[in-house]
């Protein structure tokens, strides 16, 4: 059976760049428009069905943050990868924060770009990207993220507070990617991007959180560490976004 074309928009001005990724993307059998302008990428958004957009950071005309912020200003729930200068993390930040879904740091490897599409594109397929996960599931335990409510096997239920919800649906939201303290900070606890604070506000919510949702509290599998990284989801979990 054919799968449905996929259309996808790619907002970059650098030619060299722009070139490559569009070309790898054709060659994956994608439909790709291009522009190198986001005051033009912004018109094509509102009148395109795009399944996922590729967007620049540094543009002429309108930038990829105030795309980004715009779009879902507008409602537009669209994916946005998007491409951030090396050592950008401010850039990283603050582009999440406006609502991008991934970013790829330049210079990056075009297969690597067309992994991080296919995987997002996957993953809106499966409806986890909205809304918000309202159930997540890992053996052993259950999360009701409406109701505020974890349940391990073998222990009396408990509830979340909503920050620890709200921790817990930005890391399902982005399952597989490593999310840092300042982007929960900036994302979960409305810091300004860029803060230099020092809290441990983070770290401790994540473990009053692990001792809820942990079948193993000695071996966290749901909200797993990655050392000097920041936090992911584990491999075992599974997001419901249908309840
Ligand atoms: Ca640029």
């Amino acid at each position: 059976m054919l799968a449905r074309v996929q259309r996808l928009l790619l907002v970059e001005d650098e030619p060299a760049i722009r070139i490559a990724v569009r070309d790898a993307l054709r060659a994956k059998g994608y439909e790709v428009d291009d522009t190198v302008d986001g005051a033009e990428a912004l018109r094509r958004c509102r009148s395109g069905d795009y399944a996922l957009i590729v967007l620049d950071v540094m543009l002429p005309g309108l930038d990829g943050f105030e795309l980004c912020r715009t779009l879902r200003r507008e409602g537009d729930r669209t994916p946005i990868l998007m491409l951030t200068a090396r050592g950008g993390e401010e850039d990283r930040v603050r582009g999440l924060s406006l609502g991008a879904d991934d970013y790829l740091t330049k210079p990056f490897s075009v297969r690597e770009l067309i992994a991080r599409v296919e995987a997002r594109l996957r993953r809106a397929s499966w409806g986890t990207d909205r809304p918000p996960g309202a159930a997540l599931a890992a053996p052993g335990v259950a999360v009701d993220l409406a109701r505020l409510e974890a349940r391990v096997e073998g222990r009396e239920p408990a509830s979340l507070t909503p920050r620890e919800a709200a921790v817990l649906r930005y890391l399902a939201e982005r399952p597989g990617r490593v999310v840092s303290r300042e982007e929960l900070l900036v994302a979960v606890w409305g810091y300004p991007p860029g803060a230099r604070v020092r809290t441990r506000t983070v770290e401790n919510t994540i473990g009053r959180l692990r001792k809820k949702i942990e079948p193993e509290r000695k071996r966290p599998r749901v909200v797993r560490t990655v050392h000097g990284a920041g936090w992911k989801l584990g491999e075992e979990v599974r997001c419901d976004a249908s309840s």
